[in-house]
């Protein structure tokens, strides 16, 4: 992708301040969905990123990472895994809790969504802390996914949510996002 593209994408990207908390300058990527023309180039960018390799299933995280996730499946032609939230899933899950800043969060996987050795890529929105992420992978590791690679819209990386990913990926996959922050 071009340094222009990639300009394109940033300048699109509206800060608001404070938002859901006081402190918190929240990334509101909806101009960028809005335009058709930005929104498939942000699918293009997390697209390169496989390169070419096998992907069996892309694990969306609750809830953009499902709108980037559905819009890159739908593109290489695979399946869309969800992770949501608790209580959101119809079916039987694995779930796992995880540190917020304040208390703890969970997030479920159906425990039939993927087979055994099915190639995955991950795929949210934003790289934040890394926690919600991570989870994630783990869950992607209990049923025996082999994650190819976690790819992110944003990357906030004075949280160094990439150091936790990283830790969790042992140099077994990459971790990359489009626009850093
Ligand atoms: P984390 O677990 O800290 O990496 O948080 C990542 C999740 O929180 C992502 O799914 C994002 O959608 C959301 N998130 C965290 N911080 C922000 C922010 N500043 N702007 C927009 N979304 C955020």
């Amino acid at each position: 992708m071009s340094p222009t593209d990639l300009d394109r994408l940033s300048s699109a990207i509206r800060d608001v301040q404070d938002f859901p908390k006081e402190g918190i300058v929240f990334k509101d990527i909806t101009p960028v969905l809005g335009d058709p023309a930005l929104f498939r180039l942000a699918i293009d960018g997390l697209v390169e990123f496989i390169d070419g390799q096998r992907v069996d299933k892309i694990v969306g995280i609750d809830a953009r990472g499902f709108i980037f996730g559905a819009a890159v499946a739908d593109r290489i032609g695979c399946g869309l895994v969800p992770v949501r939230k608790k209580g959101k899933l119809p079916w039987k899950t694995h779930e796992i809790s995880y540190a917020l800043e304040y208390g703890e969060a969970t997030v479920e996987i159906h425990e039939d969504a993927l087979i055994e050795g099915e190639t995955v890529l991950l795929v949210d929105d934003l790289l934040a802390t890394g926690g919600t992420s991570a989870a994630a992978l783990e869950l992607v590791k209990r049923q025996g996914g082999d994650i190819i690679g976690a790819a992110f819209f944003i990357e906030l990386g004075f949280l160094d949510g990439r150091k936790v990913l990283e830790a969790e990926a042992a140099g077994e996959f990459p971790v990359k996002a489009l626009l850093t922050y």
